[in-house]
């Protein structure tokens, strides 16, 4: 705490009583000692001067201390509502204070002047504050902005806020065109590249610049702030780079949150269907299996791809309840199937890496399993190996309790991403499915060879292996050159609706019954 605040009402008192003191004596005193009338009414007048000007000695000087004291809070206050703690850089209120003027007076004057507000993320700190202590990143929060405003703002018209901890706002007056926008985000690039380049921070920052500009972003505060904010989360992660706004952002955006909001109500106002598409076995060309593809018949979009709306569902957690209303559907399914086709066919069911980390995943699939009682060898859960990319959780302990259970395990998507060999020991997997991605590049020859030591040394570890995306008779016929088991794609057949799949599925096992 800085100085106490004087007792005033102490000193009020002690200046009554001593007042009163004095009234009371004085006249005592001044009785017992002048005995002349003219000259006791005389002492009078100049003891009562005195005390007034004692009083107005005394006001003065109470009233001085205060005002300065209160001058000093008034600033404090100032200092604590305008300006940031650590950076001592104006603060979001300055911010808003500030623009709000320039738009007030642009508007009064109806002149035609622009500024750019540059959003500057810098959330990458928060990794740097978790290893290293909220000390060594709040030192860096302040070498960059001592950084940004002496080799930034002090030479161009321009000031730095702090908006957060962690995020910065540069407002540009009448910066012209984007071009110039550009060079004064590349400026600002180098300047925090210097930083790290001189030693002087030992942790290179990802930077995120997003620019919006008055009025064409935005004609008030919040639409202003709120265009950079999106444009600087459109940058590419992992970059130091820089966005400006533009209003297909903003629909982008705007599209998202509608179908995150449409995609809350889409199981209740049942608009999802699982398609199937038949996994075909390499030596007979039969069918062998299914895979169960989620879509969403959106009442105005029309079908929406699972590609577009499971990654929504996974940001939202929403990915829960959709996958447990997969699982039943399939379980279901396959109970009938079971019934009419005498366990002839089984079915894959992808399960979302948020699926796993779901403890409660285990308890729901035993409980179907006890309701619908599906040979087990009959149900394929296909996962991808970026559940192991993840630190939620124990996805590989609840793996192992799927393949305790009696189910079987397939690796999707092997080829996209890490695609580590070591996972195929890692994970307690029965299938490997080779992408699409490789299956395109067939006649690459580094490629094929690559293929043929996956399909071989998947053989020895006992996997079995299906080619996705099989398009041509070409394809079709290398991967079986190649030995690959089992073939899933456009063509024999694409993901199809049950009752499309259903008269399919009589004409195989009618025509496997006949022979
Ligand atoms: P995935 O599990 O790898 O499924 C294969 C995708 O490739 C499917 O896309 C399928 O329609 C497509 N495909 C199959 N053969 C061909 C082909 O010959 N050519 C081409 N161009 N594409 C082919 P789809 O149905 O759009 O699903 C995309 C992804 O969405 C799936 O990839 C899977 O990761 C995810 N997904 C689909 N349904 C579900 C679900 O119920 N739960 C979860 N968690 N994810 C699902
Ligand atoms: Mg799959
Ligand atoms: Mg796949």
């Amino acid at each position: 705490m800085g100085k106490k605040s004087r007792p005033i009402k102490n000193i009020v008192l002690a200046y009554f009583i001593f007042g009163i003191l004095w009234i009371l004596f004085s006249d005592i005193l001044a009785g017992y000692m002048i005995n002349d009338l003219n000259f006791y009414q005389s002492f009078q007048s100049i003891k009562g001067i005195i005390f007034i000007f004692v009083t107005g000695i005394f006001l003065y000087f109470l009233l001085k201390t205060n005002l300065k004291e209160i001058t000093e809070k008034e600033q404090k206050l100032y200092q604590q509502a305008y300006f940031d703690n650590l950076t001592s850089l104006p603060n979001k209120r300055s911010l808003y204070h500030d623009l709000s003027n320039k738009i007030e007076n642009s508007q009064k004057n109806r002149i035609q002047f622009t500024f750019a507000v540059f959003y500057l993320d810098l959330s990458d700190i928060d990794n740097l504050t978790e290893i290293r202590g909220y000390t060594h990143g709040s030192d860096l929060i302040k070498k960059i902005a001592k950084t940004l405003k002496n080799d930034i703002c002090n030479h161009h018209d321009c000031k730095l806020y702090s908006y957060n901890y962690n995020k910065f706002i540069l407002v540009y007056n009448n910066p012209g065109k984007n071009i110039v926008y550009q060079e004064e985000a590349n400026k600002i690039i180098d300047k925090i590249n210097n930083l790290w380049n001189k030693d002087e921070i030992d942790y290179f920052i990802d930077l995120k610049i997003g620019i919006s500009t008055y009025p064409d972003s935005g004609r008030d505060v919040e639409t202003l702030i709120s265009a950079s904010q999106l444009a600087a989360s459109k940058c590419d992660s992992g970059n130091k780079g820089f966005q400006i706004y533009n209003h297909y952002l903003f629909l982008d955006k705007l599209e998202l949150e509608n179908l995150k909001r449409d995609l809350r109500t889409a199981i209740k106002k049942e608009e999802f269907e699982l398609y199937y598409q038949p996994k075909i076995r390499c030596s007979d060309h039969k069918i062998c299996g299914l895979e169960a593809l989620i879509r969403w018949q959106h009442p105005d979009r029309g079908m929406i791809s699972p590609y577009k709306f499971i990654k929504l569902a996974e940001e939202t957690g929403l990915i829960i309840d959709i996958g447990d209303w997969v699982l039943e559907q399939g379980f279901k399914q396959l109970l009938k199937w079971q019934q009419k086709y005498k366990g002839q066919i089984g079915l894959s069911v992808n399960l979302s890496p948020m699926e796993l980390y779901d403890q409660q995943k285990i308890n729901k699939i035993k409980k179907l399993q006890q309701q619908y009682q599906i040979k087990k060898d009959l149900l394929e859960f296909e996962i991808t190996e970026n559940v192991m990319l993840d630190n939620r959780g124990n996805p590989l302990q609840i793996l192992q309790q799927l393949k305790r259970l009696g189910f079987s395990i397939a690796l999707d998507d092997f080829g996209i991403g890490y695609s580590s060999f070591s996972y195929l020991s890692r994970l307690p997997i029965d299938t490997l499915k080779i992408d699409k991605s490789f299956i395109d590049k067939l006649n690459d020859e580094k490629n094929m060879i690559l293929i043929d030591s996956i399909i071989d040394l998947s053989h020895k570890m006992k996997l079995k292996v299906v080619a996705e995306g099989i398009e041509t008779a070409e394809q079709l016929k290398t991967m079986k050159d190649l030995n690959c088991d089992q073939i899933q794609g456009y063509y024999f057949y694409k993901p199809l609706p049950l009752s499309e799949l259903e008269e399919i599925l009589e004409e195989e096992f009618k025509i496997s019954k006949m022979v």
